[in-house]
């Protein structure tokens, strides 16, 4: 009896104890915006969230055993969750050095207990900008077409390249050892034309720098894309609906535009984020060639009207060349590389994709069949599998595209050795290549 009424006084006391403790969380602290640096004024978010509320929220940035408060909520809460943007760096903390620091987070419950959270994140405080410098070259531009760029950045910094409109490529050091940093780039088919190619660095405080590369855009040598209509039959639309929506409902022009445009265009975003599987040296040493014996049935950006019963239903532009020679031939590796994508690709098909590194890929579909898998190195003119019309072919052939650093380009250029001699091979070192 003594026992019962003892376990029952623990229970009285003890309970509430244990409720309000366990009850009792940290508030939880997010930052919004991935911080490693710390520049002029480099922009912060923070989330906090507390079922309780926020009593105080605050954030400091320490260096050299010395702490600055950076920022700091104005009063207590009851919201259970709150965000905030404020500002870090030299322009409000002039003290603060270039090099290593610590941005804390901190935050504290709307409760009796006060729980508090902090967070913490190793931070570089650059205060000076890179500074750019660019060949002093004249880039010959072709609308769709790739060119490379050198130049140099000094001071810190944590990404650079050639920036062409809202489209980046990646900076590269010199190969073989060499002083400053190259990038392949390209001039997207639809980039406006009065778009000027900059050679940018930035130091992810805020700071971004810069040059315009010198460029011309030969006037007479610009590509003349052409216009086709493709007549849709019945067969052709049913075999492509069939293939892609096999489970799908409704009317079968609306899923087919459905399939040509939205299915296209997650397919080719697919083969743009393929940009970061390449390798930081060039695989090939030869041009690029093209598929034996074929003849091209459609060329680089063909702007093709799509005709179903005499009615114009979708209109799309065709980012490749296809290539036929007789049904299920040896579709052979434009160049040596290695296979980052051997997979179905909704209108590509059957899709096999080869990286020649530096961001530049050869891309080809409607397969019926692999012989290599990813991960596979190939070389130059090596059978692949065999061509067929999986995806969204009317026949036997092979769609043969290239893009560089996720931007479809024309591979014309690339089977040329002496564009890849003026181009590439003059400019960075491009071992054991013989134009
Ligand atoms: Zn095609």
């Amino acid at each position: 009896m003594r026992k019962v009424l003892l376990v029952l006084v623990l229970l009285v006391i003890v309970v509430p104890i244990v409720v309000v403790v366990a009850r009792s969380a940290r508030p939880v602290i997010n930052l919004t915006t991935e911080v490693s640096t710390i520049g002029q004024a480099t922009p912060i978010g923070v989330r906090v969230t507390d079922p309780r509320g926020i009593r105080s929220a605050s954030a400091t940035v320490e260096q050299n055993g010395a702490s600055y408060a950076v920022w700091q909520v104005a009063q207590a809460s009851k919201a259970k969750e709150a965000s905030w943007n404020f500002t870090a760096g030299v322009r409000t903390t002039p003290q603060l050095k270039d090099g290593k620091a610590k941005l804390i987070v901190e935050a504290t419950s709307n409760d009796l207990l006060h729980k508090s959270a902090r967070v913490e994140r190793e931070v570089s405080v650059v205060t000076q900008p890179p500074t750019v410098s660019v060949d002093s070259e004249q880039h010959y531009i072709y609308i769709g077409m790739a060119d490379l760029a050198t130049f140099s950045v000094s001071g810190a910094y944590t990404a650079a390249g050639v920036r062409v409109g809202d489209q980046s490529f990646r900076a590269w050091p010199m190969p073989g050892g060499k002083p400053g940093l190259f990038s392949l780039y390209a001039f997207a088919w639809n980039m406006p034309q009065t778009t000027i190619p900059v050679v940018f660095a930035t130091n992810g405080a805020g700071n971004d720098v810069t040059s315009p590369l010198t460029v011309v855009f030969p006037k007479k040598e610009q590509p003349h894309y052409t216009v086709h209509q493709l007549q849709i039959s019945d067969q052709f639309m049913q075999k492509v609906v069939g293939e892609l929506d096999p489970n799908g409902t409704g009317d079968m022009v609306a899923r087919f535009v459905k399939i040509n445009s939205e299915m296209r265009k997650a397919n080719n975003k697919t083969l743009a984020e393929l940009r970061f599987k390449t390798a930081d040296h060039f695989l090939f040493s030869q041009p690029f060639q093209r598929q034996s014996h074929s003849a091209a049935e459609a060329t680089f950006a063909d702007l093709r009207h799509y005709i179903y019963q005499g009615k114009e239903i979708d209109q799309q532009v065709h980012l490749g060349y296809d290539l036929a020679v007789t049904q299920h031939v040896g579709v052979e590796a434009s160049n040596d590389g290695r296979v980052v994508w051997a997979a179905p690709l909704g209108i590509y098909g059957n899709c096999i994709v080869v990286d020649h590194g530096y961001g530049l890929q050869t891309i080809y579909g409607h397969m019926s069949h692999f012989d290599v898998h990813e991960g596979d190195m190939v070389k130059r003119g090596q059978v692949m599998g065999q061509s067929g019309m999986t995806g969204m072919a009317g026949g036997d052939h092979i769609h043969f595209a290239m893009q560089l650093d996720g931007v479809q380009i024309d591979p014309k250029e690339w089977w040329d050795p002496h564009w890849i001699q003026d181009h590439v091979a003059r400019r960075v070192e491009l071992p054991g290549f013989h134009p």
